[in-house]
């Protein structure tokens, strides 16, 4: 019976046809009054779990979300949608807030949004009380979670919604999956008997590609050189390299800028509102931006650090694509980011996070590594089934094949042997290479036998390569020497009892020139045109760096 009135509340209100996947399920065990836990990727549909039967039952629904901006975003679109909702948070005047709550009050109001922090103001509890609520839907509920990115102290005090309104059933919905923090979200909001829902997790539009993190500036710039109009978002580890970053974007002529915690609301509200419009094409950012934000065509996410987890990367690669169009997650990795992540985890105080961080890290890593399926690899770590290979990634682009790399690794080994001390990777790459720097020259690394042993391999490879044998336990990262690297008993054994190694062949990135060659090939002759037109504009656009591109590339045209 309700759930047939959802399906009506569905076409009416919101104007689909049907439910997706898994959103109908939930909806009857909410309308059943049963607490629920919905686990959904990003843009999976959260919102209509809640939304919808909170319109079916009668009385108000309490939603808590933790931003401000996305809070009045989805409130204009309720309103739109004919639906009498409000919000209540700090940034409002006491006039408007005493608005919606006298709303509340006469029953007219079905769905009311409030922020933690007011939730938990003095006396607001005792006003709930004297409204008919029906559910409390509580919005990226993993906030509650310390193991999580977002961790929110006030969503702690959430706990005492079910102690002080145990008849109201709640609904806590997510994107991040993992599960420590599913656990936590059942513990910490009281849930009584909950039944939890897992949608997939896959997102098939997303291309996913790891590549080594040396030169990643230049690495961008090709990148863009395909997409010059495109929306996307550089996820940096730091406030200082999203600034620079964009500084020298903005310098090559794109239409980049900045978002980090150190900005002041104000100023976030305005980067995140022009990135929304489209009046900002590339987003430099930490992962401080885009929590919940709902800009549907991000055509790419680049990571130029490693994230420090896979929950933090698959959530953040998810804000592209969001429309189901294709889109690309470029991930830049080396050995120098795993340190300094781990430097930033060993300064936490508590040991046994710093093991779950520790082990969390290691995951990332192996991900960044792996030789097979991409897609595969994630899936298994959020606990999916997946048994295919998923054709989408660089992996499967170029399966890779695998090879008696035991000289390989000898030479690795010995350089790593012969220099008495422990060594970064990327000075034994020196050594192979024979590269006559400053730093082999004072080490007198030119004096070694190995010195220009692999010249005729390239950097990226020999990198590569080393990881690999990281990865097979042939060579030991030293943690506590800065990333330094170490023989083990297996590199003994490689050295001098004949073991054999078998590595996995490097795929070299497409040079430039076969690349712009595949690119000609496949563009038709207008499209050639206007391509080479709008890499004239963008050069044009460095020099008057002022005014934003797509002023430029409209007066143009
Ligand atoms: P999430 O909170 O899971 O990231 P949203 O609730 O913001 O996702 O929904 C993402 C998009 O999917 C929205 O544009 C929403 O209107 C749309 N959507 C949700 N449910 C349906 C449905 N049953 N049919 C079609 N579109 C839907
Ligand atoms: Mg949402």
């Amino acid at each position: 019976m309700e759930v047939r009135e959802a399906r009506e509340v569905l076409k009416l209100y919101f104007g689909y046809d049907q439910f997706r996947p898994g959103q109908e399920d939930i909806i009857q065990n909410v309308l059943s009054k049963r607490d629920t836990v919905v686990l959904m990727p990003t843009g999976g549909g959260k919102s209509v779990c809640y939304q919808v039967p909170g319109l079916v039952m009668p009385g108000l629904t309490v939603v808590v979300s933790p931003l401000i901006a996305l809070m009045k975003d989805q409130v204009e679109a309720l309103l739109a949608n004919g639906v009498n909702a409000g919000y209540l948070n700090s940034s409002q005047s006491t006039k408007e807030q005493q608005l919606i709550e006298q709303q509340c009050l006469d029953g007219r109001l079905k769905m009311l949004y409030v922020s933690p922090e007011k939730l938990l103001s003095a006396g607001f509890f005792s006003f709930l009380k004297r409204l008919q609520i029906n559910l409390f839907a509580i919005d990226e509920a993993h906030c509650i979670s310390a193991w999580g990115h977002d961790f929110r102290p006030e969503y702690l005090q959430l706990k005492n919604l079910k102690l002080q309104f145990p008849e109201v059933p709640i609904i806590a919905l997510t994107a991040t999956a993992d599960r420590l923090t599913q656990r936590d979200i059942l513990t910490q909001l009281y849930l009584q008997d909950p039944k939890v829902f897992i949608s997939s997790f896959d997102r098939p539009n997303i291309h996913l590609q790891v590549q080594p993190g040396q030169k990643r500036m230049e690495a961008i710039l090709d990148f863009l050189e395909d997409r010059p109009f495109q929306p996307g978002i550089i996820y940096c580890l730091s406030r200082k390299a999203t600034e620079s970053l964009a500084a020298k974007l903005k310098e090559k002529g794109y239409n980049a800028d900045y978002y980090h915690a150190g900005l002041s609301a104000a100023a976030r509200e305005q980067v995140q509102e022009k990135f929304l419009q489209d009046n900002i094409q590339i987003m430099c950012a930490t992962i401080a931006f885009g929590m919940g934000i709902d800009k549907s065509n991000v055509r790419w996410v680049i990571h130029y650090n490693l994230p420090k987890n896979l929950e933090s990367y698959y959530q953040e690669i998810g804000r592209g694509g969001r429309d189901g169009a294709s889109a690309e997650a470029l991930l830049f990795y080396s050995l120098a980011d795993v340190m300094t992540l781990r430097d930033i985890i060993m300064q936490g105080e508590n040991s046994k996070e710093q093991a779950l961080s520790i082990a969390k890290l290691d995951r990332m890593q192996q991900f960044a590594e792996s030789t097979s399926c991409r897609r595969k690899t994630l899936m298994h770590y959020f606990g999916e089934e997946y048994n295919k290979d998923c054709g989408h990634c660089d992996i499967c682009d170029n399966p890779p094949t695998s090879f008696n790399g035991t000289e390989y690794a000898q030479k690795i080994l010995s350089a790593v042997a012969r220099t008495k001390e422990t060594i970064p990777s990327a000075q034994v790459v020196d050594i192979l290479r024979g590269s006559r720097n400053q730093q082999s020259l004072a080490k007198g690394y030119d004096q070694l036998k190995t010195f220009g042993a692999g010249r005729d391999v390239p950097a990226m490879e020999w990198q590569r390569y080393i990881h690999q044998l990281i990865n097979q336990g042939i060579l030991e990262v030293a943690y506590d020497e800065h990333g330094a690297l170490k023989l083990t008993n297996a590199s003994q054994e490689v050295l001098f009892k004949g073991r054999k190694v078998e590595l996995v062949k490097f795929q070299p990135p497409v040079a430039k020139e076969e690349k712009e060659k595949r690119q000609k090939k496949s563009r038709s002759g207008v499209e050639t045109a206007l391509f080479e037109h709008l890499r004239q504009l963008r050069k044009q656009l460095a020099t008057e760096r002022n005014l934003p591109p797509y002023v430029v590339f409209t007066d143009n045209t």
